[in-house]
Parts: structure tokens; sequence; C-alpha cells
């Protein structure tokens, strides 16, 4: 059997109960080295094999797969994060539905959500933005046109971008010619959770420059919009002491 584990953003207590029982029992263990934090291998049994994926190609991990198989073995595939996120885990989940391995899928603390702690950040503040777009810039992996960050910029929702550290420069681009303004709040999150973490506020304008500044163009997500000013125009409804809820009945003048 194998286990698609998500290892959380960095921090090694941040991994699900599960995750990490999983891990303790594991006989293979397959992690995405570049970004998993390896403190979290040191659960594993003595006995356990452990691979560095960032080393490998899909066959190969795809064979140590199979080979743990054979041998009626627990292999757990590490990745970063949360596994459905550019996780690369639908063409192993293929290639192991073809060779008939069966397998199950352990979500994690996506990155963004680490990201949203370190900056003890609402990504959705009522009269602001109540939608998350989590995109990327293209890379080597296209991305469809239709989901260009200068489309989606339109939106003006909070964005969060994945792999697009590295071309700060063109991602502030796209989002002026989508039309966020220059002085629109931005944040960069490098390594969130890990203890070398760091948080550097700025805008869409100046985005690049403060990236450069701090020397990150990887490892890093940006976050865009004024949710990032972490200040809130409105409360929630939810706890509005007007509304009355599924659990809870609005306070009248005759209650007070
Ligand atoms: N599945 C992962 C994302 C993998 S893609 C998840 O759910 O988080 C790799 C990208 O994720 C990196 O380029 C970076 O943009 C982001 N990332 C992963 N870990 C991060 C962290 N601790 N802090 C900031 N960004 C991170």
């Amino acid at each position: 059997m194998v286990h698609f584990v998500g290892a959380g953003p960095g921090s090694p207590d941040l991994i699900t109960l599960r995750g990490h029982r999983l891990i303790c029992e594991a006989d293979v263990i397959i992690y995405a080295g570049s970004l998993v934090n390896p403190a979290l291998l040191d659960e594993a049994k003595k006995e356990c094999r452990i691979y560095d994926s960032s080393r490998m190609t899909l066959e190969e991990v795809t064979e140590v797969m199979r080979e743990a198989e054979d041998s009626e073995l627990i292999t757990v595939r590490l990745h970063t994060g949360d596994p459905g996120i550019y996780g690369a885990i639908r063409e192993q989940m293929d290639i192991l539905d073809n060779m008939g391995v069966e397998y199950d899928y352990c979500p994690g603390v996506s990155s963004f959500c680490g990201a949203s702690a370190a900056l003890n950040l609402e990504y959705t503040l009522p009269e602001v933005s109540q939608s998350v777009i989590l995109t990327r810039m293209e890379g080597r992996t296209p991305v469809p046109e239709r989901e260009s960050v200068r489309s989606f910029a339109a939106h003006q929702a909070t964005m969060v971008l994945f792999l697009s550290a590295g071309m700060a420069e063109k991602l502030s681009e796209s989002l002026l010619e989508g039309g966020y303004k220059k002085d629109t709040p931005a944040a960069i999150v490098y390594k969130a959770t890990w203890p070398d973490e760091k948080i550097v506020i700025c805008t869409v304008g100046t985005l690049a420059e403060q990236a450069a500044k701090a020397g990150i163009n990887k490892t890093a997500l940006i976050i865009v919009g004024d949710v990032v000013k972490r200040t809130s125009p409105a409360r929630s409804r939810l706890y509005d002491p007007n509304f009355t809820t599924g659990y809870r009945r609005a306070v009248t003048p005759e209650d007070s």
C-alpha cells in the first residue's frame, strides 16, 4: 500500500496526526527533498528505507513503489504542504492504477495556510475579498491562457502565487496589466513556518525590488490584495449580535 502524505509547510509539528502515524509505520519513505523538512524523517523506523525524490525521475519513484509493493511493504510518499496543490501526484496515481497498486491520500497543511498563519492574516475579509485564487506564473509548466495572472487580476480577489518568487518582476507587470494598482498591498513569505522564515510586506509596484533586496527567489509565496493590510472595514455577520444563525438567536432590544 502506498500512502501519499502531506508533510505540511515546514515546521515538523504541522503534519497531521495521521501523517505522523504513517511515517512511523512506513517501511519505505520517498520524500520531496527540495521542500520537505528532513526533521520529519527522524520519526521513521530505524530500518525504514528513505529516498529523496528530488534526485529521482517519475520512473525511478514508481519503481521503488512497485518493489516495495511486491514485498508487501508500507510506502509513504511524502509531499510538501498538501499533495493536491502542485504535488504532481496524479501522474504517480495513474501509474499505480496501471500497476494495480493500492494507495490513499492523507492531506496536509498547505504552505498557503502556513503563510496566512505567519502573517496573522485572514484571506477572506468581509467587504474586501471573499475568494482566494491559488495560482502561479507560467514557468516550464504551461498555464492555460484563460488562467493567466493578468486575467485573474481583474477579479481583485485575494491571490496567492506559488512557484513565482523567481519571476517577481514579470508577476508585478502582469498584476498591473490586469488592473491592480501599484499601491495594492502584497506580501512575500519565504519558508513559512521554518526557522528561517522571512516576511516582506510590500506593494504590487515594489514586489520585484523588495524580493531582490531580501534575496528571495524561491520557496516563497506571494500574496496580493487588500487583505494584506490586515484591517477589516466590516465585521462578519457570523458573530454579529443583530443576526440570527442556526446556533444563536439575534439579540433583540427586549433581551438587553
Ligand atoms: N504542495 C505544496 C506546494 C508545492 S509547489 C503546498 O501545498 O504548499 C512548491 C511551491 O510552494 C514553492 O515554490 C513555494 O511557492 C511554495 N512553498 C512550499 N513551501 C513553502 C513554504 N514553507 N513557504 C513559502 N512557500 C512555500
